[in-house]
């Protein structure tokens, strides 16, 4: 399927590993121009190559803290008016709330909440003024299904996600699609460091709490990024105008309800 986006632009945050690198590898492999994010400058120009390197669009690379003002505006200065925007940031450490002080709460709603309403209200009037825009917010599973220790992630991204379903009614109308991107369990490098924390109190090797994990998976397995990106390609194409303000839960059916 052409997914009709070749030659639009995109911006894409947190993106030199993981699902981000994802979202961003699809894209570009469907013809769009990028700008991509992460703090660390030497992974984020491999990527930025490896990238440019494979589909032959151009990738600019954007070093900087994302959950800053400062990190907005130098990749907002690289891409003024994105036909695409995918939001996505680290997310915060797991843990009990009992010791979450206000600064921990507020450091997590920044990043994953704060961070993408910052960016979405810098691109969105523009998109609607071209009347063609796509932004896909990276979420989590926890959403649908808060993880215990994850209180922050749960807390922080019900949030955005509430914000989202009043925007995203707003500008279906001007061809403007505004959507999540739920993920259960990736193999990236965040599954693996919070298996290290699992590991680390209950006297196990990584390898045998995420073998235990992905065992544990309706898939039997993990998510690949590449699967994850695919789904953001789509719901950034041409086909998706009226798919708005869709919680899309990327799972391999792990959930157990139907809605
Ligand atoms: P990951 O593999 O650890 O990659 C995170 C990426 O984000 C890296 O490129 C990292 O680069 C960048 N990054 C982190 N903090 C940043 C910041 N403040 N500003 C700019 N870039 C930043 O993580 P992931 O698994 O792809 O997860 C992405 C998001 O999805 C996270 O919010 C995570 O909580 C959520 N999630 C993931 C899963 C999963 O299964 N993987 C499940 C549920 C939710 P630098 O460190 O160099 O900045």
């Amino acid at each position: 399927m052409d997914l009709g986006i070749k030659g639009k632009t995109a911006i894409v945050c947190a993106a030199s590993k993981g699902l981000g690198k994802g979202c961003a590898r699809a894209l570009a492999g469907e013809g769009v121009d990028l700008v991509i994010n992460a703090r660390g400058k030497e992974a984020l120009e491999a990527t930025a190559s490896e990238i440019a390197e494979a589909t032959g669009v151009k990738v600019t690379a954007v070093a900087a803290d994302i959950t800053t003002p400062e990190g907005r505006a130098a990749v907002l200065a690289a891409c003024p008016a994105p036909d695409i925007l995918v939001t996505n940031a680290g997310g915060p450490p797991a843990g009990d709330f009992r010791n979450w002080e206000r600064d921990v709460w507020i450091k997590a709603l920044d990043a994953n909440m704060l961070t993408p309403i910052a960016l979405i209200r810098a691109t969105v009037d523009g998109m609607i003024a071209r009347r063609f825009g796509r932004i896909v917010n990276i979420t989590s599973g926890s959403v649908k299904n808060p993880y215990p220790s994850l209180g922050l992630s749960n807390g922080a991204r019900a949030g955005l996600t509430g914000f989202i379903g009043g925007l995203a009614r707003q500008t279906a109308r001007h061809n403007v699609a505004i959507n999540n991107l739920l993920p259960g369990s990736h193999a990236t490098d965040r599954v693996t460091q919070l298996a290290m924390g699992e590991a680390k109190s209950r006297g196990k090797t990584v390898e045998e709490v995420l073998e235990e994990q992905k065992a544990a998976e309706n898939a039997g397995r993990f998510g690949t990024i590449e699967e994850f990106g695919a789904a953001c390609a789509f719901l950034c194409s041409v086909h998706a105008g009226y798919i708005s303000g869709q919680n899309l839960l990327l799972d391999g059916g792990s959930y157990p309800g139907i809605l």
